[in-house]
């Protein structure tokens, strides 16, 4: 989206600004349809031959997606096995592997691996620089340059932790050129990993299994959007908190600022930052003295100084509070405490980690909800402090080569520790990265490699579960596989003796023969195997049963010496990743731009957050301009006032851009790194993101920030609905009558046996957003910009309302997913003088694009401003309109458009049906949005089968619709959201007073 330093951008590669040329798409259609087709069935079709479809392969239908199961692990902090839906040779969606536990869900970033993949700003070839700025070069040049580099020794390979047999990989690429791989992950887990190894003595991450606890405390973890495995932690929390299902588990969190998980919590306990280690060690000692047991005694001496009184006061909060928090824990059947993820990571980041895991073993959770399983799934990496080292060897002139690949730590370091300005202390940088970065910018040789989706890999994704990747299309630029471009850099090194393969599939084939050599006799063989692994997206292993769930606590501690941090005398600065940037890989990708922030609902923009109490004083509302000082740094951007902030602290978030409103190589806004000095943690070497002393100051100045929600309440209509567990009125006293939306002939024509509905689970909604991205994704919606945004000119056809219902002592959050509520009585369709607007005898609210000719009468006339128009034809810069899906019609200006339910996904399944000679099964028809929702919020189907899934819970104790009172009738319908909470006296009964009839 910026230039940056790089001297290439999607218009070089780019013969028209409307987008792609005939030749261009023939050119990738072709190769790539050939390619995705080898891809199925081993590597792909290097040849650049153009293939016309005279006689098309076995196995593509043009016209037809096919699936390509592979992995993805650079989007976000887990691995994902998916789905890639390809159509031409063209990638155009990414599912989740539905073999898999987490079904089709994925995150919102990794559906935006795919702007990834056709990012304009990728670098399309190899780029050498000179004095003339950076210029094309040949492979040749840059493979020889790179091995006579490496082969001057002193070398140093950065690369994301690895997970499969890229690390086997990379440690013997080091070994066989004499160099040192550090593998790096700057939102990583070495502060958990050390207090495990303190702890237990084991060098492991354990499994949360929170859907089993009935009570979560969580001291800052956004579990949720972005630590450890938010698609798979959030189907055990959905699990965990359906009522109905057993009891719904109670949600604590401690920390001083709610994040997209805190928003969910029954109970906030705004600790100041920093202090829950104390507020942990607390509830341990408080527990510990009721239980009485061996374990308590173990740990008895070392949680004696931390009573509830003083540490309530050191925190900040009242101790009535936290005595009340201890009774529940206590009582609870299987509680369960989850560490401080990245967003509480402070200067004593282990002693936190710990202080939790002496909690959770006090509680009895460590082998009961929290489970070892002998060895990690997770890859290791080196500290943030080894990357601090690193930069202070190349400032000192120790390291003659430095090859980054996958990583930028110009960009992902605090700017205190110059890692920027080592670069060029280093006579050598070679950046293997596909995309123009920041440390790419100061690279000598750009050797760039394929994006995730074009090459080869594997990965753990659990114990006994090995994922594979494959090319799942031809490279769309000049770039080769990153493993391969080392295997050159080797051969050119004098080191070529040192591999047996020739190439990287071959390495990996390799690997997975010896894997195949352990399988008991009888097993197929090594082709048909493989095949079917590719074919599977990976293969189960035999794997021992786990006897070692709870390790025994070791004397270090049970005597450790815990520390604290004391208090700054202005305000504490969190800085945290985003479920739409993370570390900043999200910042170049349109999609997560203009996704509403979770928290504050903020687009193409970063912001401070501060609290009310904060903000009035000062005179600062949200959009007025304010800066932020460290000792490192400042930085002045647009204030964001917030109830679910401390007084006392500031909060920016991590991932966008370097300088004020322009990043140097993507995003925008400032990079919040900025402000923190780069101390580490002394025993884990993890950096400290949360923490640093901060002062504030109004600059009187007003700036821009895009809010993407007009009201943070609902106003007393009723439209987010939070009711008290004990409101939950009984299953049996049906709130909504379907009679008429499916027999009224206005709603669907009784002739027809479908009548599409919706439910949606505000209880399970967490507001992550992927169900947005995977509409655009599935829709061709265009992105606008921050301007049009501000306009209310965004084209979102299903948008995540986060409004704030008062609870008796504080709020809780209700996230809204908002989309065409597909009326049975709808107010669009009559106004529309051409009948574009027109209702489908499956009782959908159809548009026809062609007849619309923008009078926008129906969107005046529609009570949920759902429907969007078309002011502009929207470009997208070659080659990111190669990712468009064909089923669905890119609109153009003047149209209006919106939400039908994924009507394309409908009517292939009504053809398949038809074919078969039945009609459509419940479940057979998942919208994007329900396919992609990592809680399964979303439920689509049949309103005319009784049976159906939608049916029986549009008919739940829940279920309510929006506005009812309008008589619309909705097809969708909401159920609501419950908490543990009290509620305020006028809320009681929402659930199932007058007003909805029970
Ligand atoms: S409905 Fe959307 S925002 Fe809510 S949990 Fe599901 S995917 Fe996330």
């Amino acid at each position: 989206m910026n230039d940056g330093d790089v001297e290439h951008s999607g218009n070089e590669t780019t013969a028209t600004a409307e987008g792609t040329t005939r030749r261009e798409f023939l050119k990738v259609l072709g190769v790539a349809g050939a390619g995705a087709a080898a891809a199925a069935c081993g590597p792909p079709d290097t040849g650049d031959k153009l293939i016309p479809y005279l006689i098309p392969p076995d196995d593509i239908v043009p016209g037809t997606s096919v699936s390509y199961a592979t992995l993805l692990t650079g989007a976000g902090p887990e691995p994902l096995a998916i789905h890639a839906q390809v159509r031409d040779g063209r990638v155009i969606k990414l599912e989740g592997n539905p073999s898999r536990p987490t079904g089709g869900a994925l995150s919102a970033l990794a559906h935006s691996s795919l702007q990834d993949l056709y990012d304009p700003d990728r670098v399309p070839g190899p780029r050498q620089r000179t004095a003339n700025g950076l210029v094309d070069a040949t492979w040749e040049d840059g493979i020889a340059a790179a091995g006579a580099a490496v082969a001057g020794g002193s070398t140093v390979l950065l690369t994301p932790p690895a997970v499969g047999s890229a690390a086997r990989f990379y440690q013997e690429w080091a070994a066989a050129v004499g160099a040192t791989w550090m593998p790096w992950e700057p939102l990583g887990l070495e502060a958990l990993r050390t207090a495990h190894g303190i702890a237990f003595g084991i060098d492991a991450i354990p499994t949360y299994e929170i859907n089993s606890s009935d009570h979560i405390v969580c001291f800052g973890a956004d579990f949720l959007g972005t630590w450890l495995a938010p698609v798979e932690m959030g189907a055990r929390f959905a699990a965990a908190r359906m009522p109905g299902h057993g009891v719904q588990a109670r949600f604590s969190f401690v920390g001083p600022r709610l994040s997209l998980s805190g928003l969910k919590a029954d109970e906030w306990i705004p600790a100041r930052a920093g202090t829950e280690v104390l507020v942990a060690l607390a509830l341990a000692r408080e527990i510990a003295s009721r239980k009485a047991d061996g374990r308590a005694a173990r740990v008895e001496s070392v949680l004696d100084p931390f009573t509830l009184d003083s540490v309530a006061e050191a925190a900040g909060i009242e101790a009535e509070k936290l005595r009340r928090l201890a009774d529940q824990v206590a009582t609870a059947k299987a509680p369960i405490a989850l560490p401080p993820g990245i967003a509480a990571q402070g200067p004593v980041a282990t002693d936190m980690h710990l202080a939790v895991i002496l909690l959770n073993y006090v509680c009895g959770a460590i082998g009961s909800t929290v489970k070892f399983d002998g060895e990690t799934v997770r890859p290791r990496h080196v500290p943030f402090a080894a990357i601090a080292d690193l930069g202070r060897r190349m400032s000192a002139g120790e390291i003659q080569t430095l090859i980054v690949a996958g990583v930028n730590p110009a960009y992902a370091t605090p700017a205190s520790l110059g890692f920027a300005e080592a670069l060029s202390k280093v006579p050598n940088v070679i950046s293997l990265s596909p995309h123009a970065d920041e440390t790419t910018s100061a690279a000598g040789w750009i050797l760039p490699s394929h994006h995730e989706l074009e090459s080869w890999g594997d990965g753990l994704l659990s114990r006994d579960y090995m994922a594979l990747a494959q090319p799942v299309m031809q490279p769309v630029f000049d770039t080769r596989q990153r493993e391969d471009i080392l295997l050159q850099i080797a051969t050119a090194a004098g080191a070529a003796d040192s591999f047996q393969a020739a190439d990287y599939s071959g390495y990996l084939q390799g690997v997975w023969r010896e894997l195949h050599d352990r399988l008991p006799a009888g097993a197929p063989g090594f082709d048909d195997w493989w095949y079917q692994a590719l074919a599977d997206g990976g293969v189960s292993l035999a794997v021992p049963p786990v006897t070692d769930v709870a390790p025994p606590l070791t004397a270090a501690a049970a005597n450790y010496s815990f520390r604290a941090t004391a208090a700054p005398a202005d305000f504490s600065l969190i800085t945290y990743p985003t479920v739409q940037f993370y570390d900043g890989r999200g910042a170049n990708r349109p999609w997560m731009q203009e996704f509403p922030d979770a928290v504050t609902k903020a687009v193409w923009n970063a912001w401070v957050e501060l609290h009310p109490e904060t903000a009035g004083p000062l005179g600062v509302e949200t959009g007025d301009l304010v800066q932020v000082r460290t000792e490192a740094g400042s930085v002045t951007a647009p204030a964001y006032v917030y109830r679910g902030i401390r007084p006392d602290t500031l909060a920016v978030p991590l991932g966008q851009g370097h300088a004020a409103y322009g990043r140097t190589a993507a995003g925008r806004g400032f990079n919040a790194l900025d402000l923190l000095d780069g101390t580490p943690d002394q025993r884990s070497g993890a950096l400290a993101y949360a923490g640093a002393a901060a002062t504030l100051t109004a600059t009187g100045q007003r700036g821009k920030l895009v809010i993407m929600q007009g009201s943070d309440v609902d106003l007393g209509r009723e439209i987010a609905e939070l009711i008290n567990i004990d409101d939950v009125p009984d299953a049996m006293e049906h709130e909504i009558d379907l009679t008429t939306l499916v027999e009224a002939a206005y709603d669907s024509d009784p002739r027809s046996p479908y009548r599409w509905g919706m439910a949606i689970d505000l209880n399970a909604c967490t507001g992550c957003g992927a169900c947005v991205t995977a509409c655009y994704s599935e829709n061709n919606l265009p992105v606008v910009g921050e301007d049009l945004c501000d306009q209310g000119r965004e084209m979102s056809w299903l948008q995540i309302m986060r409004y704030y219902e008062d609870t008796e002592e504080g709020f809780q959050a209700v996230h809204f997913p908002t989309l065409c509520q597909q009326c049975g009585d709808a107010p669009c369709e009559p106004v529309c003088p051409v009948y574009a607007a027109y209702h489908t005898p499956e009782g959908l609210n159809g548009q026809v694009y062609n007849r619309c000719v923008g009078t926008r009468y129906c969107a005046n006339n529609c009570p949920y401003k759902v429907r969007r128009f078309n002011w502009f034809t929207y470009e997208r810069p070659y080659p990111l309109n190669l990712q468009l899906n064909p089923d669905v019609t890119v609109r153009s200006k003047g149209v209006m458009e919106k939400c039908t339910f994924c009507v394309q996904r409908i009517n292939r399944a009504k053809l398949d049906a038809k074919d078969e000679g039945r009609l459509v099964a419940d479940g057979e028809i998942q919208t994007a949005c329900m396919q992609s929702c990592p809680t399964q919020a979303i439920t689509f189907g049949n309103l005319k089968d009784p049976a159906s899934r939608v049916s029986r819970m549009a008919k739940g104790a829940r279920g309510y619709r929006m506005l009812d009172e309008l008589n619309t009738r909705p097809a969708v319908t909401y159920l609501k959201s419950v908490t543990h909470a009290a509620m305020p006296e006028s809320e009681h009964g929402h659930g199932g007073d007058s007003e909805h009839g029970d």
